[in-house]
Order: C-alpha cells, then sequence, then structure tokens
C-alpha cells in the first residue's frame, strides 16, 4: 500500500515537502497538497515582490514535482472549513501543515487601527493582488510614508514605494496597485528601527537595491553609526549590510535622486499612531543602550506620516483542533511534530524566519521524520483511503476543486492579459480565477 500524504499549503514549504516524499518513497507514495486558494505556490505568488522575478522563478522547479503522476494540486478546499483537520487525518497517513503566516503581528500600539495604517501582509498582498487584500485602496495622496521595522519586507515595502513607472517594466505588479503607485506623491519613507545598524535583519543585496533606485536614495545619519571597528565580530553577511548603510551615510545628496528620500531613523521605537479618524503622526521613543539592554530615554518625538506600514512580523492562522502557540504565532510542536499523524513545516513549524531556499532542508526533515514515525509504526498500520477517500468526500460535500490542470488554464489566461513586457496580469479575485480554467 502506498504511505499517503496531504500537505495542506502550496507555498515553498509544501512543495519542498511533496518533492523529499517524492524523493523518499518514489512511486510508492501519493501526495495531496491542498490549497485554499485556487491557485499554487503561496508566497511565491502573493508575498515575493512582484520586481524580484527572478526569486519566483523558483515556481517552475516547483512545477515539474506538481507534474508527477503521484502528486496533485487539489485548489479551492479550506482545511478547517471545507474538512475539518481530523477527517483529512482519517484519510492519510500523514497530514503536514505547510501553511506559512499569512496574518500581520499586531504592533499593540494606541492608533494602531487608523485609517491608512496598514500591516506589511495586507500591503504586500494588496501590490501582488492577493484576494484578500486587493480592496485595501491605500491612499498615496500625502509626502509622508512611515515603514516599521528593518527587515526585508520593510525594504521591500520602501523600495515599491519609492519606484517610479518604469522601474516597474518586468514585473507582475497587479495594475490596480501600479496605477495607485503611478500616482502616488509620497516624498519621504522613513524607516523606523528601534535598534541601531548592527541589528538590521536587512540581506545585502536588497539593501544594496535601495541605493540603485532610479528617483530615490536611501539616507543615513552618520552619528547612527557604531565605531568602525565593532563591525569585525559581525556575521558576514550582516557586516556587509552595515557596510552598505556606513556607504549610505557618506552618498551626498544629488539632483537625480531628490525625488523620493528614503530615510533611516535608527534607535526609534514607536510609541503611538496619532490621528483622528486616519493617521496623521507617529510618535517615537529614542532608545538607546544601558549596558547590555535597549531602553527607552524618554525623549519623544513626532514624524509627520500619511501612510503607516507596520512590517514587524507574521503569524501563522489557527486551524480549529490543531494547538497553537499563540506566544509565538505558529503551531505548537515539536521539531515539526505536533501529534500522532500530524505535522508542520516552514514558517508554520518555526515562525516566519530564513529565505525561501530555508523551506527545503526543511521539508527533507519532516519527511524523514515521517518516514520514521511510519516505520516504528509498521505492524500496526492501517490502510488509510488517501486521495480515493477525498476524492469520495469531495464529491459529497460537492466541494468545487481546482487541479492543476485548471491552474495551467488560469496562468495561460493570465499571462495573456499581461501588459507590455509583463510576465502575468493575476486575477485579484477568486470567482475570475475559477472562471478562467473555462469548462
Ligand atoms: P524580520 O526579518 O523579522 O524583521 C522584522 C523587523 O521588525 C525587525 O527589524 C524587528 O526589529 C522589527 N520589529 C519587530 N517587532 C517590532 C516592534 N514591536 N516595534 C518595532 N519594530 C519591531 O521580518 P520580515 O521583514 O517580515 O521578514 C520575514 C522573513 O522573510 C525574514 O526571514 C526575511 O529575511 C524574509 N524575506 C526575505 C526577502 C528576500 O530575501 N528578498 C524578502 C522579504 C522577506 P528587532 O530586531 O528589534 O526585533
Amino acid at each position: 500500500m502506498p504511505v499517503t500524504i496531504a500537505i495542506v499549503g502550496s507555498g515553498p514549504a509544501g512543495y519542498y515537502t511533496a518533492e523529499a516524499a517524492q524523493k523518499q518513497w518514489g512511486d510508492d507514495v501519493q501526495v495531496d497538497i491542498f490549497d485554499r486558494m485556487p491557485v499554487p505556490y503561496g508566497l511565491i505568488r502573493t508575498g515575493v515582490a512582484p520586481d524580484h522575478q527572478s526569486i519566483k522563478a523558483v515556481a517552475r522547479r516547483y512545477e515539474k514535482t506538481a507534474l508527477m503522476d503521484n502528486v496533485r494540486f487539489v485548489g479551492n478546499v479550506a482545511i478547517g472549513t471545507d474538512l475539518d483537520i481530523e477527517r483529512l487525518r482519517e484519510l492519510y497517513d500523514a497530514v503536514v501543515l505547510a501553511t506559512g503566516a499569512p496574518d500581520d503581528r499586531k504592533l499593540g500600539l494606541p492608533g494602531e487601527d487608523l485609517d491608512n495604517v496598514f500591516g506589511s501582509a495586507a500591503f504586500v498582498g494588496w501590490y501582488n493582488g492577493h484576494p484578500a487584500h486587493a480592496a485595501l485602496d491605500p491612499d498615496l495622496s500625502g509626502r509622508h510614508a512611515v515603514i516599521i521595522g528593518m527587515g526585508n519586507v520593510a525594504l521591500d515595502v520602501a523600495r515599491i514605494l519609492a519606484k517610479s513607472e518604469a522601474e516597474f517594466a518586468g514585473s507582475d505588479i497587479v495594475g490596480h496597485a501600479l496605477e495607485r503607485l503611478k500616482s502616488s506623491r509620497i516624498e519621504r519613507i522613513t524607516v523606523l528601527g528601534r535598534r541601531g545598524p548592527h541589528a538590521i535583519a536587512m540581506t545585502p543585496k536588497e539593501l544594496g537595491e535601495l541605493g540603485q533606485l532610479e528617483r530615490a536614495r536611501p539616507i543615513v545619519d552618520a552619528a547612527d553609526l557604531p565605531v568602525q571597528a565593532s563591525d569585525a565580530a559581525l556575521e558576514p553577511g550582516r557586516r556587509k549590510s552595515v557596510a552598505l548603510v556606513r556607504q549610505y551615510a557618506e552618498t551626498e545628496p544629488d539632483q537625480k535622486h531628490a525625488d523620493i528620500q528614503i530615510v533611516f531613523d535608527f534607535y526609534a521605537s514607536p510609541a503611538e499612531l496619532v490621528g483622528k479618524g486616519r493617521i496623521s503622526a507617529i510618535r517615537v521613543e529614542r532608545t538607546a543602550f544601558d549596558g547590555n539592554e535597549l531602553v527607552g530615554t524618554g525623549d519623544f518625538y513626532s514624524i509627520p506620516a500619511d501612510l503607516v506600514v507596520s512590517c514587524i512580523g507574521y503569524r501563522t492562522a489557527p486551524i480549529a483542533g490543531v494547538p497553537f502557540d499563540d506566544r509565538l504565532g505558529r503551531f505548537d510542536n515539536e521539531e515539526g511534530r505536533i501529534s500522532d499523524g500530524l505535522y508542520c513545516v516552514g514558517w508554520a513549524r518555526r515562525g516566519p524566519t530564513g529565505t525561501i531556499g530555508t523551506n527545503r532542508p526543511d521539508g527533507y526533515a519532516i519527511i524523514d521524520r515521517i518516514a520514521a514515525d511510519l516505520d516504528a509504526a509498521s505492524s500496526s498500520r492501517t490502510a488509510k483511503p488517501g486521495r480515493l477517500g477525498f476524492d469520495l468526500f469531495a464529491g459529497e460535500a460537492g466541494l468545487d476543486v481546482v487541479t492543476f490542470r485548471d491552474w495551467q488554464r488560469i496562468e495561460q489566461a493570465e499571462k495573456a492579459a499581461a501588459r507590455d513586457g509583463s510576465p502575468r496580469e493575476k486575477f485579484v479575485d477568486i470567482a475570475d480565477m475559477i472562471a478562467a480554467r473555462g469548462p
């Protein structure tokens, strides 16, 4: 009897897990990859920045796995809603949750709910055409934007806000976002970091892109820089990022890049979002090192803000019946194992850290673990119905499953609708996606 695996989530963690299962069991495995969306690839489609097409190209590797005979994409099926987790566990030998971390971490500050304040999941989802966020409608008519956090997502958001229309050539930014960005009047983007340059979570390649923009330039106050000799203790990647921060502190202003300033405000901890109905300013407390610890200095100041995007990390969405660690914002697990036959992988296992490639060893490790658990239980293991059982259930429940073949038709329609030079114009509405698969 083949091993039957259900993977929930068709992003990088899901597809690397499917690839690992295929390597582990060859033809003796059936893998069904569920997604609540009718389209695959999760973060690759709606998280990775639209101007980072070379990163998105990894989807071609996932497609190879998707096209294997014993791997299926089961789109438009939400686990926890259309089918509960207990039922799924009855159907498959192992269920692997690869659902990522699609929800925003909250700042927990007064004023967080003011208009034109967004979390990065929502804002990134807006310019990437995620159906849940496509209608976000951010107002970019003010001059001041503030981004909270100094990670790679903060960089993505700053870069997207700063780019000219021409700089989006070749990207798959969705039409509604490009139109709004074209009429943007933002002149100053302040990026707030509560710690100093040595603590930035921005990686060198991505930070370097800020220095290459057509009409914008990063601005760093040299007074914020630690003594150069202290960089030697940093790990190499971070040392490179700090070298770029130092370079930005030395860059002289020039006319060409005068339209938009991207100002790095270090040692700046947000305290309150201020406004009447709509955001107008952000109150910030200056921080400082007190021995080893970073503390508030009691020195507050205010920055004008017409738009705020908080890029402080993500949380996994809980699923009914699955133990959840509320503090860490991910499933409660021990090295990927949640309970008998139930596992998690990727951001749903470890939280929102690492690059897309980090999910590959994660996927392989969870399959090793499942193989060991199945071996240990082999004498008592009973055959599970796997995909036949699911198909029976889907028929009875009237689920409208979207297959990988359907997705290929949807993808063709997106390619056909692309602007000149763009790889695709994404559907941003679930009903439109489903309709595009044809009869
Ligand atoms: P991140 O790397 O964890 O950065 C989060 C930032 O938010 C940090 O600077 C953190 O500062 C700050 N922060 C957290 N809580 C805060 C608070 N309450 N107030 C103020 N600041 C706060 O997260 P991310 O940027 O969301 O990225 C998630 C993962 O995706 C990362 O591994 C990232 O590298 C990856 N990613 C990669 C790419 C790429 O490779 N191109 C693109 C996007 C994302 P502290 O350090 O002080 O906590």
